[in-house]
């Protein structure tokens, strides 16, 4: 994961902006009122391409590009329809409701149209055995549009708001495995699979391509970034190469 500036989008999205508003509006209403609240696809679909710019083309969350024949989702950071603390179903969270009854929690369906809410995501960080609905914190839970998300304290990595996600991490540089750090490190890696097989041989695959071309352009005086933010699991090529700096250089000299 690298840190994405999270800029005001400009007035080219002026209209979906309002529509979203107009649409988060009317949810909260029907919320209000007990009408069961219907989410439209179609809006946060259309955030794409800001999303696939800012991301540059990167899940949020494993930095992977696109696979053959699949596409990035668009990802909402807190869940919009349903929250769980793991990947089991039974930890859905309960919230008091109307008559003191336990409910479901509803999800955070006030920020399902909120630009500051959507990320870009892979499927497999995504769906099936990575994120879901997961969503853990170690602070208070808001459970409708006037709480504070504030008081929440996420134990789920946000590119967002980690200015330095790296110090969550750890890696040797050589198995394409990255460890967690910090608990948010290590429960960010647990939620979206981050040590998956295919995802750990990627990243593996991807510094071994890389690696002679990182350390010649280094050791050359080449550009200030040497890794630099479009390169697929670009956090990984840094610490690798950080790591692999003392190992390289003859190696490096050597194919040359
Ligand atoms: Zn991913």
């Amino acid at each position: 994961m690298i840190h994405i500036q999270q800029t005001e989008p400009g007035t080219e999205w002026e209209d979906w902006k309002q529509k979203a508003d107009k649409e988060t509006r009317q949810i909260v209403e029907d919320a209000e009122k007990g009408i069961p609240v219907k989410l439209k696809t179609g809006i946060w679909k259309k955030l794409k391409p800001l999303l696939e710019k800012r991301f540059k083309k990167k899940c949020a969350y494993c930095e992977g590009k696109y696979i053959a024949g699949t596409s990035l989702d668009v990802e909402h950071y807190r869940p919009k329809a349903k929250v769980t603390t793991n990947k089991s179903p039974n930890s859905t969270i309960k919230i008091t409701g109307p008559g003191g009854k336990k409910i479901d929690h509803p999800g955070y369906y006030w920020l399902a149209y909120n630009w500051k809410n959507l990320l870009l995501s892979c499927p497999k960080c995504n769906r099936e055995n990575g994120k879901m609905n997961q969503f853990p914190i170690k602070g208070k839970r808001a459970c409708c549009p006037g709480d504070s998300l504030n008081d929440e304290e996420p134990l789920l990595m946000n590119p967002y708001e980690e200015k330095i996600p790296g110090q969550h991490f750890s890696t040797t540089g050589v198995d394409g495995y990255i460890k967690g750090e910090t608990r948010k490190g290590t429960k960010t890696i647990e939620i979206c699979d981050l040590n998956r097989e295919s995802l750990r041989i990627s990243r593996q695959e991807e510094w071994n391509k890389r690696k002679l071309s990182l350390v010649l352009n280094l050791f050359q005086g080449g550009d200030d970034k040497i890794v630099t933010d479009d390169m697929e699991y670009s956090y990984y090529l840094k610490e690798a190469l950080l790591k692999n700096l003392e190992a390289l250089p003859q190696e490096a000299i050597n194919r040359t």
